[in-house]
């Protein structure tokens, strides 16, 4: 399963998923089939998805971006919800999961709107600044490495026009960030990176509880 968010209990999760968040029958399908898999964890919630759809209506997004692609549910949410002539950017280490993505990037006839480079984003991030990308994009996910968070950040904000939003995955980190016990990297470079988002007056930001927690910045 994908998880739900936050501090719902089942009955309350499948009431907003199940009877509030409707699902492109495509996106169902992948979402059940990565459920089964080992790293199922890894998939945003089906309510996420909604909201990334939301936010691009909302901002009119065209050109998008997205770190970290597991097996292609946000990157089709995303797709699906932009125009014709929309972009994603999607970057990921994992061909084996991304190969997945693929298939039902093609079955919901979006796969030409999805531009998936395989390698380290970092890397990726720093070629799109180069190949002229800064200010060109008006969207970006982030969902990678927890301890490259900063760096797809930093990377991030200059590629994004102002007004444009980034939205980061796993802010709460399942209740950890407010665990002082809880001291791992993962853990760390999160808290240390809502602190500096909330203070950052490049960007005016708002952490949510939705999914794993879901911060959503708007560039000034
Ligand atoms: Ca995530």
């Amino acid at each position: 399963m994908s998880r739900g968010s936050i501090g719902l209990d089942d009955r309350l999760n499948d009431y907003v998923v199940k009877n509030h968040a409707p699902e492109h029958p495509v996106l169902a399908e992948l979402r059940i089939l990565t459920g089964r898999m080992p790293n199922a964890q890894m998939q945003i919630a089906p309510e996420q998805g909604k909201f990334l759809a939301f936010l691009v209506h909302l901002i009119g997004a065209t050109n998008t971006l997205e770190v970290g692609t597991f097996t292609g549910y946000s990157a089709l949410a995303v797709a699906l919800a932009l125009p014709a002539k929309g972009k994603v950017v999607a970057c990921d280490v994992s061909e084996e999961w991304t190969g997945i993505g693929r298939k039902y990037w093609e079955k919901a006839g979006v796969a030409a709107k999805i531009d998936l480079r395989i390698g380290p984003a970092i890397d990726t991030l720093k070629k799109l600044a180069a190949e002229g990308g800064e200010g060109r994009f008006d969207f970006a996910f982030l969902d990678a490495e927890k301890t490259e968070y900063d760096d797809y950040y930093e990377l991030t904000l200059p590629l994004l026009r102002k007004g444009g939003l980034v939205a980061l995955d796993n802010m709460l980190r399942d209740g950890d960030v407010a665990d002082p016990k809880v001291q791992d990297r993962g853990t760390k470079a999160i808290r240390a990176l809502n602190r500096k988002i909330a203070a950052d007056p490049r960007v005016e930001a708002v952490l949510l509880p939705l999914g794993d927690g879901l911060t959503v910045a708007r560039k000034l």
